[in-house]
């Protein structure tokens, strides 16, 4: 990737460096390790974008591993979809995809052997017991009656666990480890237990499942991870990595190093919560553009080098914080202000009709697509008798801020001729719908001659060409900088995250392809929406707008 000049440090790039300069390692090798459960979200880009920029920068490798244990909740369906969104963040991984199902066979043996070594045993306590026997953070927990089965019953048991002759929740296999452990994680886990379900990959060839702390270093090891990175909910449990990788007879150690989470301002990250705003209908699905998962965000317009760049700047630490949303916009506006082409939209149009241009005509004018950038050369608008321009460019009177058209006053039309407004025609309501006005023909390109100052540039479009859009406006999903701490969830949901407005684009835009980006001078970057083409009209999704609004917004908060 082109990107890669702004090399990061971050702490664990130091742990890399050292381990490396000591010939711990001559490679470096990471993995992202998903479960599919649901669609990946920006915080699992700040994951991707380590794990995979880790193994970018260090010439190393980095797997994608679906961590597939629990068959209930997981589909082949979000297996294809997280394929689809790293290798949309610009990501490739070393070799097939794996699966932790790859290694059920081995994780097996694995649990056969602690339990010939006497570090694991079945046991038949059923759930609430088992919870209650395991104390609290203040009182260390009670062994279980099972705890001394002897190994040859334990191999006999997990045999007959694994032959499917014990229900669901009637036994599972633990590791023995210390019941007064301060760690809750190592008062004898469970590794192991029944379920009688199809699983994704590995179809009903099993009835027992690994738990995700047993299967989650085994198969780092197998793979021959180096650095197993994290999220910091995963801090206790490395006692629990490291103990079974202790025990088991496996070479690798990988190192696990946990980090801080992302959390997003405004935004919930939880596949849970995500999940079930899609299933009560609060968003149109997990593409919406106002979910920040990765099918949002590309749907609302976000480039995959704008999230990269994004993961770059909030960095990797081991502080819980909550980054601003504003951060995450003007990394997109960035990339948009540099990339995408200019075009004219109207959003909320009146008419606006010179009298002095005679009706049969139009012309092509000459519009550049990007201000400072010439090599993305120039279009051509039509320019005719009638055009649309924004209701609120106009005011029948205003003072000289207003650098706009006022009447009886001039402005310069985007890349056209300097107009004059000179009356207005009202509905019955008394709101403007035509403004008349005359252009001076002689302002094409230049300013006019006898040297009379036009301060104001207003967009417009031609309504002999230009095609109707609709415009989807959007703001942020909830109305609470924390949603996820709030009681009552949804009812922090913004009623106004969704705005439609109906107007017009120059007629170039009718060749406008799903996702692709365009700043609408003086109003935002927009893309064509993906129900453009099911729907067959324009449709543009507003990515950002062109300055970042939240600070004011944020400071107006502040100082009530
Ligand atoms: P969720 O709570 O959204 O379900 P998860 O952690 O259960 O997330 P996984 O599929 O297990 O989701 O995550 C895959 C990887 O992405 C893990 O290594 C996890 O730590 C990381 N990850 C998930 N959410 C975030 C986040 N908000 N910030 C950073 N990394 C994350
Ligand atoms: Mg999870």
């Amino acid at each position: 990737m082109a990107d890669t000049e702004h090399r990061p440090s971050n702490f664990i790039r130091q742990i890399i460096d050292k381990d490396l300069a000591s010939g711990k390692h001559t490679q470096v090798h990471t993995r992202f390790p998903p479960e599919p459960n649901g669609f990946l979200h920006i915080g699992h880009a700040k994951s991707i974008v380590l794990n995979f920029g880790i193994a970018e920068d260090y010439q190393g490798s980095c797997n994608l591993r679906f961590d597939d244990t629990n068959p209930l909740k997981e589909k082949v369906d979000y297996v294809e979809s997280i394929k689809k969104d790293v290798a949309w963040l610009g990501y490739g991984w070393e070799g097939e995809p794996r699966y932790s199902s790859n290694y059920f066979e081995q994780l097996h043996a694995y649990a056969v052997e602690l339990i010939e070594k006497g570090l694991a045993y079945v046991d038949f306590s059923d759930k609430d017991v088992m919870r209650e026997m395991r104390g609290t953070l203040k009182e260390p927990g009670v062994n279980s009656q099972y705890r001394d089965t002897s190994v040859e019953e334990n191999l006999e048991l997990f045999q007959r666990m694994t032959a499917g002759e014990f229900q669901e929740g009637e036994c599972s296999l633990r590791a023995k480890i210390d019941m007064s452990s301060p760690f809750m994680c190592m008062r004898d886990p469970v590794i192991y237990r029944v379920r009688f379900a199809h699983h994704h990959q590995t179809g009903d060839k099993w009835c027992v499942y690994p738990m995700y702390d047993f299967t989650h270093c085994i198969s780092d090891a197998l793979e021959g991870i180096t650095h197993s990175l994290c999220t910091l909910e995963f801090q206790d449990n490395r006692r629990l990595y490291d103990w079974v990788l202790d025990n088991i007879s496996i070479d690798c150690h990988p190192q696990q190093i946990e980090f801080s989470r992302l959390n997003l301002q405004y935004a919930v990250m939880s596949k849970r919560i995500i999940n079930t705003l899609v299933e009560e209908g609060k968003v149109t699905g997990w593409d919406d553009p106002r979910v920040p998962s990765i099918a949002g965000l590309r749907r609302r317009g976000y480039t995959p080098a704008s999230i990269r760049e994004f993961c770059r700047r909030i960095g990797v630490t081991k502080m819980d914080n909550q980054v601003e949303m504003s951060m995450l916009e003007a990394c997109i506006r960035d990339d948009l202000n540099e990339n995408a082409p200019r075009a004219m939209a109207v959003m909320e149009p009146i008419k606006l009709v010179i009298d002095n241009y005679p009706a049969a005509e139009t012309e092509l004018l000459d519009a550049p697509n990007h201000p400072n950038n010439p090599d993305m050369g120039s279009r051509q608008v039509t320019f005719s008798k009638e055009l649309y321009i924004e209701r609120e460019d106009f005011r029948e009177s205003a003072n000289k801020k207003f650098k706009r058209l006022v009447l009886d006053k001039e402005v310069r039309l985007r890349n056209a001729y300097v107009v004059r407004a000179d009356r207005v025609e009202k509905d019955s309501d008394g709101n403007v719908t035509t403004v008349y006005c005359t252009y001076d023909p002689d302002t094409l390109g230049k300013d006019p001659a006898d040297g009379r100052k036009v301060k104001g540039v207003i967009h417009w479009v031609s309504a002999e060409t230009a095609k109707a859009a609709e415009f989807r406006v959007y703001d942020r999903l909830f109305q609470v900088p924390n949603p996820a701490a709030e009681e009552e969830l949804f009812s922090t949901l913004n009623p106004e995250s969704l705005i439609l407005k109906k107007g017009y684009v120059e007629a170039n835009l009718a060749a406008a392809e799903v996702q692709q980006a365009f700043q609408f001078e003086r109003l935002g970057y927009y893309c064509l929406d993906q129900d453009a083409e099911k729907e067959g009209r324009l449709i543009f999704n507003q990515t950002v707008g062109l300055r970042d609004s939240w600070a004011k917004i944020e400071q107006q908060q502040a100082a009530e």
